[in-house]
C-alpha cells in the first residue's frame, strides 16, 4: 500500500510558519518528540493493565535517541503504544490533538503574519520537528496489531502513508537534518537538551551513535559506550522530590510538557496530603485563560498517577468545575491500579483528594490576596470570572470564595476593583445592604442614571459587568449579613431611616399632586412600561427604567426562551425624577407636544443606560424638530 495525502489547510500554514521561522530555540523540536514519547508509553502502559495481550513482549519501556553522522539523520524511538494506519492518518495530518488546536486559535487570533517568532515559543508538537529537518519518516507499529506502518513528508504539503518494516511495538521518528542543524547529533549537545526539557520523563532516554569514526580509539570507544549506556535524564517524578531541591525551571519544563502552555506558569503549588488519604500533588495556575475553559467538551482536570502509572490526564473528578484553570498531577498509592473512570466518579479516597485540592488552591489564593494584591489582581483577571462559579456550586465553600471576589464600583477608576469586606467596611453607617447593579458594559453600569441618589448618600455600587454576575445574583446570599440588592430593581432608597421616612412621605405627596400627569406619561407609553412613578434613585436625570421587584432576570429569559417557553416580554417601570425643570416644564405641555417631548425622554432613559431606542428614524426626526424650535 502506498497513498499520498494532503495536509490539512491548517497544518499547511503552520509547517511553513514551522519552516520559515528563524526562531532561535529550534531545539524545542527534542522536547517535543520526548513528550509524545512518554505519552505513548504513558498510554501503553495503562491499556496494559486491562489487556494484559499488548505487553506480551515484556517491555522495559525506554526512549532512545539514535544519531547517524554520515546519514546526517537523528531517530528517536520509543516502545509504547504506537499507532495504526488510520490513527497516523488523523494524528500527523489534520489538526485533532491539542496543542495543534493551540496553534489554530492563535492563528485565527492574530493571523498569520506575526507568528513566526512564537514559534518556538510552544508546543507545535510533531510538526516541530521540521523547524531543524528537511524531512521526516515515522516508522510505527501498534501495540496489539500486525501490521506496521510508515508515514513519509519533506513538507511540500503533502505526506505518503505506506507500509513499514518495524517489526516491534512502538514508534520511531527519523528527522533527516538540515546542513546547518547538525549539532543535534552530538551527544553533549543532547545531553543537555533532555536535562534542560524533559529531565523529568520517567523512563529512561538514552543516546547512541550509530556511525563511530573510523579513527575512533579502543579507549575512545569503551568510554563512549559506557557514557552511551547511561539514561540522560533523573527520571524522578518532580511531584515526589523536595520543594527545596527543585528548581523553579524544572517545574516551569514540567508545566510545559503537562500543559503543551508556551508560557511559564504563573503560580506553582507542590504539596502533599497526609493522614486519611496518602497522595502528592503538583498544581499550577497558568498565566492566561483560554477561551477552551468556556467549551463545553474541553479537556480539564489534573493528571492522575497510582503508584507511578498514568491514568489519565483529564480527571475532571479531582476538581470542582470552578477550579478548572488549575492543571498538574495528583499521585496516590491509596488508589487501586485497575481503576477505571466509572469506579473515580464515586470513589471515596478520590473525593477526599478533591476536597484537599480544593482547600490548598483556596488558601494559596487568599495568601495571594494578602500577601501580594496586585498579583492576585493578575489572577482574577485571568480566571475571576470561573472562580465565581463556585459561589454558586460550592455551597460549603461559599463565604470563603465571596472572599475572594472583587467588583470594580461606582467609585472606583482606572481598572481598579473592591472586595467585598472593603465595600462593606466603606458603607456609611445608615446603609444596611450590598449595591450592585447588573449591565453588560462598565461604562454602561457606571453612566446610568439608576446610581445618583445612591452616590448623593454616599453609597457605592458594585458593579456587576460579567456574564456570569448575573446568574450569581439569584444565588450569592448574604456577605456578612448583609443582602445584596439590586439598585435597578423594585423600591430602592437609601440614607438612614429617618431620611428614608421624609423621602417616602415626599414621593407620596408628589405622586399624589401629580396623579393625573404620571397617568398622562402612562397612557402615553402604554405600549412600553407597566407603570409610571415617582424616583427615590435620581437626582440629576429626569427620569430613568427600572425593573419590578419581581421581574425574572433576563439571562433567566433567555435561557427560557431558549427551552422554547413561552415568557411574555416585561416591560419596566419608568421612574421620573418630580424635580427635574424638565419634568415640572412637562407638566404644563400638552395634545401632540406633550405626547412627542414624553416619547423622547422614554427614549432618552434607553439611550443613558445604553439601550437603542425602538424607532431611530422618528427619534431622529423628532429631535431635529425640537432643535429648529
Ligand atoms: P499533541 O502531542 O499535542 O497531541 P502532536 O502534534 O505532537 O500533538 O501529536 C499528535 C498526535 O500524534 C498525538 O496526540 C499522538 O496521538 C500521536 N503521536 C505523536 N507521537 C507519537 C508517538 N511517538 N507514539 C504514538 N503516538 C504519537
Amino acid at each position: 500500500m502506498k497513498k499520498t495525502n494532503q495536509f490539512q489547510a491548517e497544518i499547511s500554514q503552520m509547517l511553513d510558519l514551522v519552516v520559515n521561522s528563524l526562531y532561535s530555540k529550534k531545539e524545542i523540536f527534542l522536547r517535543e518528540l520526548l513528550s509524545n514519547a512518554s505519552d505513548a508509553i504513558d498510554r501503553a502502559k495503562f491499556l496494559a493493565l486491562t489487556d494484559k495481550s499488548l505487553v506480551a513482549d515484556n517491555p522495559e519501556w525506554k526512549i532512545q535517541i539514535a544519531a547517524d553522522s554520515a546519514a546526517k539523520t537523528l531517530t528517536i524511538s520509543d516502545n509504547g503504544l504506537g499507532m495504526d494506519a488510520e490513527e497516523l492518518e488523523r494524528n500527523l495530518g489534520t489538526i485533532a490533538s491539542s496543542g495543534t488546536k493551540k496553534f489554530r486559535q492563535m492563528l485565527a487570533e492574530k493571523g498569520g503574519d506575526s507568528l513566526p517568532e512564537l514559534i518556538g515559543q510552544f508546543g507545535v508538537g510533531f510538526y516541530a520537528a521540521f523547524m531543524v529537518a528537511s524531512k521526516v519518516e515515522v516508522e510505527t507499529k501498534k501495540r496489539g496489531t500486525e501490521e506496521s506502518f510508515r508515514w513519509e513528508s519533506d513538507m511540500s504539503g503533502s505526506y505518503t502513508i505506506s507500509d513499514g518494516e518495524r517489526d516491534f511495538p512502538g514508534t520511531s521518528i527519523t528527522l533527516h537534518l538540515r546542513d546547518d542543524q547538525l549539532e543535534y547529533l552530538d551527544y553533549w549537545r543532547v545531553a543537555d537538551l533532555v536535562k534542560k526539557y524533559s529531565d523529568f520523563i520517567a523512563y529512561p532516554i538514552t543516546f547512541c551513535k550509530k556511525d563511530a569514526p573510523s579513527d575512533e580509539t579502543e579507549e575512545a570507544k569503551k568510554s563512549r559506550l559506557e557514557r552511551e549506556a547511561k539514561p540522560l535524564n533523573t527520571m524522578v517524578a518532580l511531584w515526589k522530590r523536595q520543594k527545596k531541591d527543585v528548581k523553579q525551571e524544572e517545574y516551569d519544563e514540567f508545566y510545559k510538557h503537562l500543559t503543551r502552555d508556551w508560557e511559564k506558569p504563573f503560580e506553582t503549588i507542590p504539596f502533599s496530603g497526609e493522614g486519611a488519604v496518602e497522595f502528592k500533588a503538583l498544581l499550577f495556575l497558568p498565566k492566561k485563560a483560554t477561551m477552551e475553559l468556556f467549551m463545553p467538551n474541553r479537556k480539564r482536570g489534573l493528571s492522575l498517577y497510582v503508584r507511578n502509572v498514568f491514568i489519565g490526564d483529564d480527571i475532571e473528578m479531582l476538581l470542582p468545575e470552578y477550579l478548572r484553570f488549575v492543571n498538574g498531577v495528583v499521585d496516590s498509592s491509596d488508589l487501586p491500579l485497575n481503576v477505571s473512570r466509572e469506579m473515580l466518579q464515586d470513589d471515596a479516597v478520590i473525593r477526599k483528594i478533591k476536597d484537599a485540592v480544593t482547600v490548598k488552591v483556596l488558601s494559596v489564593l487568599e495568601e495571594m490576596k494578602k500577601k501580594s494584591p496586585e498579583r492576585y489582581a493578575e489572577f482574577y483577571a485571568a480566571f475571576g470570572t470561573v472562580l465565581k462559579e463556585g459561589v454558586h456550586s460550592d455551597y460549603a465553600r461559599a463565604d470563603r470564595i465571596k472572599k475572594l471576589l472583587k467588583y470594580p464600583t461606582a467609585r472606583t477608576e482606572g481598572g481598579k476593583s473592591v472586595f467585598l469586606e472593603d465595600y462593606v467596611r466603606d458603607m456609611p453607617s445608615a446603609q444596611k445592604d450590598i449595591y450592585y447593579i447588573l449591565a453588560d458594559r462598565e461604562e454602561d453600569a457606571r453612566r446610568s442614571p439608576v446610581l445618583e441618589s445612591a452616590r448623593s448618600h454616599g453609597c457605592d455600587v458594585l458593579l456587576w459587568c460579567d456574564p456570569v454576575d448575573e446568574y450569581l445574583s439569584e444565588s450569592i446570599g448574604e456577605f456578612e449579613g448583609k443582602k445584596f440588592v439590586n439598585v435597578a430593581k423594585g423600591d430602592v432608597s437609601f440614607g438612614s431611616d429617618e431620611e428614608r421616612n421624609a423621602e417616602k412621605a415626599a414621593n407620596e405627596k408628589a405622586a399624589e399632586t401629580m396623579k393625573d400627569f404620571l397617568s398622562s406619561v402612562g397612557k402615553v407609553l402604554e405600549k412600553h412600561v407597566s407603570e409610571v412613578r415617582i424616583s427615590t434613585r435620581l437626582t440629576s436625570s429626569p427620569c430613568c427604567l427600572v425593573q419590578q421587584a419581581h421581574a425574572l432576570p433576563p439571562s433567566m429569559v433567555r435561557m427560557m426562551r431558549a427551552l422554547k417557553q413561552d415568557v411574555p416580554e416585561e416591560k419596566r417601570v419608568l421612574e421620573i425624577n418630580s424635580s427635574h425643570p424638565l419634568v415640572l416644564k412637562l407638566k404644563d405641555m400638552k395634545g401632540a407636544e406633550f405626547e412627542d417631548a414624553v416619547g423622547l425622554l422614554y427614549d432618552s432613559a434607553l439611550i443613558a443606560e445604553g439601550s437603542t431606542v425602538p424607532d431611530g428614524a422618528r427619534f431622529a426626526a423628532k429631535i431635529a424638530e425640537l432643535m429648529m424650535k
